[in-house]
């Protein structure tokens, strides 16, 4: 089982909340906006902890089967 981390980029605002939790897992880019690691360095409870302090609701985290 992996992870499958997505950020709305159209949501994001910066807020970094994510960045603060789970920082080696999500940064912001060049636009001021969240990106996901693909490698994320955080288990899978930081992880989901970090999208739900979102406070624009722009991260989705879900199972998928292992590749
Ligand atoms: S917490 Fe939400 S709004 Fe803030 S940087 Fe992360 S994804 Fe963007």
């Amino acid at each position: 089982m992996t992870l499958e981390i997505q950020v709305d980029r159209d949501s994001c605002r910066g807020a970094r909340a994510c960045v603060r939790r789970a920082p080696g897992t999500f940064s912001l880019d060049g636009h001021g906006k969240s990106t996901a690691a693909a490698e994320p360095l955080e288990d899978e409870g930081t992880i989901r902890a970090a999208a739900t302090a979102c406070p624009f609701f722009a991260i989705s985290v879900r199972e998928t089967a292992a590749r």
